[in-house]
């Protein structure tokens, strides 16, 4: 267990427009956390900061004591998985997953296809092996996304709004594979507007305003004990 990310006092700006500020978050080992908060409030800048993808402006973001700041410092640790699959259209699904398993981890094409297999399998498409992704239904796509960011074995997954471009059955399913990946203990930070999908199986859900964490807890302590205006107001609109 322990922390496996460590924020202090991150702030973030894009030329003169401060995004986040003085934002102070960790998760441990083992913990699903869910980030929610209004379109704007500086979700995706978070997210992409602790992944690497964006420099921060001050403060740091430590991955097990080590700085992050790029994505070659995460070292692998972390997987995303965004809105819009980030899928390569012109490789099959097999070759989505294998790719990546031969050229970062250098695996042999026989286990490389064994583990795809075995992945896709675990997210209930392995019959999609063969197939390009603009065959597949949305939460199909999503699916492959996410076998193919376990496929690396990351500490953690990063879900940037995962269901966001689906419909309500498929981001069901897609919400299903991730519940399953909680019971197994998979760390996860997952910004999501689906507050009844996520409170099923959040530790932790923080409210992200205006750049900063407003209030944080328990789903229980979030949704029926917790007084806060900002909060509850959100929570109403996206109901
Ligand atoms: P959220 O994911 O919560 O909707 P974002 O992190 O995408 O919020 O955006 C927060 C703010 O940062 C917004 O005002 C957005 O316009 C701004 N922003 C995000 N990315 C960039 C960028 N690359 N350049 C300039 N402004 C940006
Ligand atoms: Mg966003």
């Amino acid at each position: 267990m322990g922390e496996l990310i460590k924020i202090n006092n991150l702030s973030k700006s894009f030329d003169e427009i401060k995004v986040l500020e003085s934002l102070n978050m960790q998760v441990e080992s083992g913990e699903v956390v869910a980030i929610i908060g209004a379109s704007g409030s500086g979700k995706s800048t978070l997210v992409r900061c602790i992944a690497g993808l964006e420099p921060v402006s001050g403060g740091e973001i430590l991955l097990h004591d080590t700085a992050v700041v790029n994505t070659a410092s995460t070292n692998g640790k972390i997987g995303m998985v965004f809105q819009n699959f980030n899928l390569f259209p012109h490789y099959t699904v097999g070759k989505n997953i294998t790719m990546p398993l031969k050229t970062i981890l250098k695996m042999s094409d026989d286990l490389a296809i064994a583990k795809a297999k075995a992945l896709l399998d675990k997210v209930h498409i392995l019959d999609k092996f063969d197939q390009y992704p603009n065959n597949l239904s949305g939460g199909q796509k999503q699916r492959v996304a996410i076998a193919r960011a376990l496929a690396l074995e990351p500490e953690i997954i990063i879900f940037d709004e995962p269901t966001s471009s689906l419909d309500p059955e498929l981001a069901h399913e897609v919400f299903e594979t991730i519940s399953d990946l909680a019971k197994e203990g998979q760390t996860m930070l997952i910004v999501t507007h689906q507050i009844n999908a996520i409170r099923r199986f959040a530790t932790r859900i923080v409210f992200l305003n205006q750049g900063k964490i407003e209030v944080e807890g328990a789903p229980d302590y979030i949704f029926n004990q917790v007084d806060h205006p900002n909060l509850h107001q959100f929570l109403k609109q996206v109901d």
